[in-house]
């Protein structure tokens, strides 16, 4: 059988939320290798939108968030008419915008460059897996297992991966995401 229990570190649920929470004018400051360590878990939160890479200074990275209308995301809740509610889902633009800083070293310095926040709840983003879920169960795959087998153990309630999957941003994971993970 799959890995019963999927490594997904300890504190991304609350990483997750403070950045998702992020305020203007309140940069969140992470050590270095945690940063590194979490970011695969944190990256269906906000996606990098290009760097700019000065020969002196910090290096700045654009993190936008392309997301879609709450409403369309409550009737992804419902399993079987997913595949339809998926293609009908709306864009809209979420105006939180982040800078990431980066000296090369020293901690990493998230700061939310937009005066306005996220217009869209929490919950919104769990139609994405995180590429940290994608890689577990691309890992699982490659010892030899189907993509079912491995999903059913990712998404076990009993055994504590679904909770896992839900703070490590991967609720939304189908056979289809790992299978995909695997190729
Ligand atoms: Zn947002």
């Amino acid at each position: 059988m799959p890995t019963s229990l999927i490594g997904v570190p300890p504190d991304v649920a609350q990483l997750r939320e403070e950045i998702f929470n992020i305020s203007h004018g309140q940069p969140i400051s992470i050590e270095r290798a945690r940063f590194q360590q979490l970011w695969p878990y944190l990256d269906n939160i906000y996606v990098f939108k290009g760097t700019r890479k000065p020969t002196r200074g910090p290096t700045v990275t654009y993190l936008y968030r392309r997301l879609f209308r709450d409403k369309d995301h409550k009737t992804l809740v419902a399993p079987g008419d997913r595949q339809r509610n998926w293609a009908s889902r709306s864009a809209i633009g979420c105006p939180c915008r982040l800078k990431k800083v980066d000296n090369g070293s020293g901690p990493i310095q998230l700061i939310r460059n937009s005066k306005q926040g996220h217009n869209h709840e929490y919950s919104a983003l769990a139609w994405k897996i995180t590429s940290g879920i994608k890689a577990l169960a691309g890992q699982e795959v490659s010892k030899g297992y189907t993509a079912s087998q491995v999903a059913n153990v990712l998404k076990n309630p009993q055994n504590g991966n679904l909770q896992a999957l839900h703070l490590a941003g991967g609720e939304a994971l189908r056979s289809q995401d790992v299978r995909n993970a695997g190729l």
